[in-house]
């Protein structure tokens, strides 16, 4: 695909697939996403689906499937001890990441429990270049705190830097000095994900784990977003230009100690797990994976699943199967660019991230502008994304609210999901909103749950703003959809 030019000299994602399976979209009117806003408290993690005319929350297990992948899984070997099926995962994981031992879990945040309930004790340091959501729960549920040292141009929204991604080192040996003999380990996010899905460097990869090494500190990858990283290091990383999509995979896994990965991402299917080349390590995890998740040969995973995140992983080492993400959400993110409207830039992998402090200079943070700007979204299109602001975090013990370094609304782009004219539609109204955006208001709690309060809180919004904004769209659209 990126080896295609057009006689016209555009530059459009041209997709290297053809589509088989096609399910009906609903667009409520107007009025009925007004309601259906209302109904789920400002929050879109509890919009119904059948409400959603795109689905942009996230690209967690909803990535289009191939047809190897499908039938692969009518393939898979039942069994819950011993399946071949589980062999055929174990052997590609070896393969690719050239790690001998697997630990299987349901999913992602499973693996970072079990992770998390080894390795961090009360009153230790865990420090990465950005944290996850679930994995900074699980390591504060077990006492640790988190130390995020990402370079400076990693929360400035708008910048040339290529690897937004990359830890500071300068930050990494300050902090290691600092927390001697409490640094449980050293967490690597590849594609980090809440600064807008920005890449690490394989430099830097092999920069922040020598340092890691020379001071006896285990070092940890989560590889959730690693495929759209892979990318980036193969396009933007010059040293990397002829490499193969494989061998940076295994240069990056060579650096580290264990890897884990959500395979609702990486693999396109469900599940996840967590490897690595040293059987003591995999020993001090292995009793955590029948206690919480399963069996050590399913872990949690149906076996078709499996088969898919094996196949999946396979089909991750191919360049034209993995650049489609990226080049879809560098169109989007440029179009949004030419009209104005402020995003996260350069574009990154996993979705579009506009930047909700910018587009609602208006809102101060405690009014949660990014939650607002979702809700709007939402409303004036029928797409539904996801708020990565101040909502997103949790507050402290003592009950003060942290402040996001940013407030994103993060559009995810599904891996070959949408078509370019959904992507028009969605970047045609979200340009809408970016002119009216003078009639967006703020949000505020209803119901405010302690942990991970972003998946079920629900909040109002502060006066009638929702309302005089569907009254706007009514104005401007006639009985348009
Ligand atoms: C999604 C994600 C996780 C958690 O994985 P789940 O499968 O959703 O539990 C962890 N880390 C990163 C970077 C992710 O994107």
């Amino acid at each position: 695909m990126s080896k295609v030019k057009l006689f016209s000299g555009e530059n459009i994602p041209l997709e290297m697939h053809k589509v088989r399976i096609v399910q009906k979209l609903n667009l409520p009117p107007v009025e009925d996403r007004l309601a259906a806003m209302k109904e789920a408290g400002n929050n879109t993690f509890l919009l119904h689906n059948r409400d959603v005319f795109m689905d942009m929350l996230t690209d967690s297990g909803v990535n289009a499937m191939s047809d190897n992948q499908l039938a692969a899984m009518m393939m898979a070997d039942d069994a819950y001890a011993g399946s071949e099926t589980f062999n055929r995962l174990h052997s590609k994981l070896k393969e690719i990441f050239g790690m001998e031992f697997f630990l299987p879990a349901h999913q992602g945040r499973a693996a970072e429990h079990i992770i998390a309930k080894t390795f961090v004790k009360p009153g230790d340091v865990v420090a990465m270049n950005f944290h996850f959501t679930t994995t900074k729960a699980h390591i504060t549920e077990c006492g640790g705190r988190v130390e995020e040292l990402v370079s400076d141009e990693g929360i400035n929204t708008t910048s040339r830097c290529l690897f937004k991604g990359n830890m500071d080192l300068n930050k990494l040996t300050d902090c290691i000095a600092r927390n001697q003999g409490h640094m449980a380990f050293i967490r690597m996010e590849a594609g980090t994900n809440l600064i807008g899905g920005q890449p690490v460097s394989l430099q830097n990869f092999r920069d922040v784990t020598k340092i890691a090494k020379d001071n006896g500190i285990l070092t940890v990858l989560d590889a959730s977003l690693l495929q759209d990283n892979l990318h980036f290091i193969k396009t933007r990383e010059e040293a990397c230009a002829d490499m193969s999509i494989r061998e940076i995979t295994r240069a990056i896994a060579d650096c580290f100690d264990i890897v884990y990965f959500s395979a609702r991402k990486l693999g396109f299917a469900r599940g996840g797990g967590i490897c690595t080349r040293d059987a003591a390590l995999s020993e001090s995890m292995k009793e955590l994976v029948p206690m919480f998740e399963g069996f050590l040969t399913y872990g949690g995973m149906s076996v078709r699943e499996m088969e898919a995140i094996t196949v999946g992983l396979e089909e991750t080492m191919d360049e034209d199967i993995i650049n489609q993400g990226p080049m879809f959400i560098e169109f989007m993110t440029n179009e949004l660019v030419k009209r104005g409207i402020p995003v996260v830039t350069p574009a990154g992998g996993l979705g579009c991230h506009l930047n909700a402090r910018e587009f609602l200079p208006q809102l101060n943070d405690h009014q949660y502008p990014a939650g607002a700007l979702a809700a709007a979204i939402y409303i004036a299109s029928g797409v539904r994304g996801m708020e990565r602001g101040t909502l997103s975090e949790q507050r402290e013990p003592d009950g003060t609210e942290p402040i996001a370094a940013m407030e994103l609304v993060r559009l995810a782009l599904p891996r070959r999901v949408f078509t370019l004219s959904q992507v028009m539609y969605a970047v045609d109204r979200i340009d809408w909103l970016f002119r009216n955006r003078h009639l967006i208001g703020g949000l505020r709690w209803v119901e405010e749950p302690k942990v991970l309060r972003f998946f079920f809180g629900r909040l109002e919004a502060d006066g009638d703003w929702q309302e005089r904004l569907a009254s706007a769209f009514r104005r401007d659209f006639g009985d348009s959809l």
